[in-house]
């Protein structure tokens, strides 16, 4: 099970100077392209899903893939949302299994992104899990990428960033240099200087956004300065959608799978470069042993009811997966009846915690304790609750 803590991914990338690739898929052709090139580069590897894409994919399939993915291959893996607009984004996300989540509220003025990435801080750390916060701005490419990320640049400043850190509690900064969103025109240019003052007073692994287009000794400068995470999509749907039209402009490929042969391959190799010039190659091993493992935790609850009868018992079950399902860090709330008539205990709950974390968060969420209290422990007589691992 090789899915590990982003935030000690990203501690050991900024203490060792590298960067790890957090590359946006938006089909199991991306997934596997990017899966295959981490294990031949034997890297660790962040895959990301964005918000602004879910147009696209439907955000729930995807993950099921994703997952699986992560947890077949032996590489230290993290799964990220990128570019979540809103706490219930960031809820949904860590629910169906990212490991990661990114709050952009980075168009919004300094005070509101502050209370809204906070808001998001306070809840995916209850359930273990690390927050990319952005300040400054990174726009569109006008034609590309501008109505995903409309406006125009905004560096982030050190004096802001410094108060943004301290006032949310991020475990990871987006900051804005230079890089757009889409390809760049012309020669990018980009601020070291400003970058390399804020890791000095910031001190946290530094992420770039619109990682498309720079130069080999850009990367290098970038990572010199505390950029351990890279956003990186435009090139890869780019190779994408070259292997495409090569595929369409021979006239026998026809159907679906004529035109999208090859895809999986087209991002492997973008991937696999990416791997190597950011020096994340041949890392894996060393990050598995370093990282502490993402361990899921099953609440099991074994129990018999007084007072309820069959229709009562299913409808008290049925409410129960509606409210305790959408508590943060619930993977899933499995219920069930005995098929033995006589077992000690007729009836189950299953609740799937994404992290130990949530048995903590979970007892105390209000909407838990209103359920336990009112529709459960009244008729719940006899009961077991186990916590495994
Ligand atoms: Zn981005």
């Amino acid at each position: 099970m090789p899915l590990v803590h982003m935030g000690d991914m990203l501690r050991h990338a900024y203490q060792h100077k590298y960067a790890i690739g957090a590359f946006d898929v938006v089909s199991l052709d991306f997934i596997s392209g990017v899966i295959a090139a981490a294990e031949e580069k034997q890297a660790p590897v962040i895959i990301s899903l964005a918000e602004s894409h879910f147009e696209y994919f439907d955000f729930e399939l995807l993950m099921a893939a994703v997952e699986r993915a992560a947890r077949r291959t032996w590489l230290p893996v993290a799964i990220h949302l990128d570019h979540g607009e809103t706490l219930e984004s960031a809820v949904r996300a860590i629910n169906l299994g990212c490991t990661g989540v990114m709050v952009d509220a980075s168009n919004l003025p300094l005070q509101e992104n502050i209370s809204r990435t906070r808001s998001v801080v306070d809840m995916a750390h209850a359930c273990g899990i690390p927050v990319e916060g952005e300040l400054g701005y990174v726009p569109g490419v006008e034609g590309e990428d501008a109505e995903r990320h409309p406006g125009n640049v905004v560096y982030t400043t050190v004096g802001e960033a410094q108060a943004y850190l301290d006032a949310t509690g991020i475990d990871f900064l987006a900051v804005s240099v230079g890089t757009v969103h889409g390809r760049m025109k012309g020669e990018p240019k980009l601020d070291f200087e400003r970058l390399n003052e804020i890791n000095r007073v910031l001190q946290i692994p530094l992420v770039i956004h619109g990682g498309t287009g720079l130069s080999d000794e850009q990367y290098r400068r970038l990572i010199d300065n505390g950029v351990t995470k890279i956003n990186y999509y435009t090139a890869l749907s780019d190779a994408a959608g070259r292997r495409m039209k090569d595929n369409g402009s021979n006239h026998a490929a026809t159907g679906y799978t004529d035109i999208a042969k090859g895809i999986a391959g087209a991002i492997r190799q973008q991937t696999a470069r990416c791997i190597e010039l950011w020096g994340s190659a041949g890392k894996a091993t060393e990050l598995l042993e370093y990282c502490r493992p993402c361990r899921q935790v099953d609440h099991v609850i074994l129990y018999n009811v007084d007072g309820l009868d069959t229709e009562g018992v299913n409808s008290m079950m049925q409410e129960g997966q509606r409210v305790l399902s959408a508590i943060p860090g619930v993977r899933e709330v499995v219920t069930g009846h005995a098929v033995q008539h006589d077992a000690s205990y007729r009836h189950c709950w299953l609740v799937r915690f994404a992290d130990r974390a949530v048995i903590k968060s979970y007892k105390e969420h209000a909407d838990h304790q209103r359920f336990a209290n009112e529709r459960f422990r009244p008729y719940a007589g006899g009961r077991v609750s186990i916590d495994f691992e």
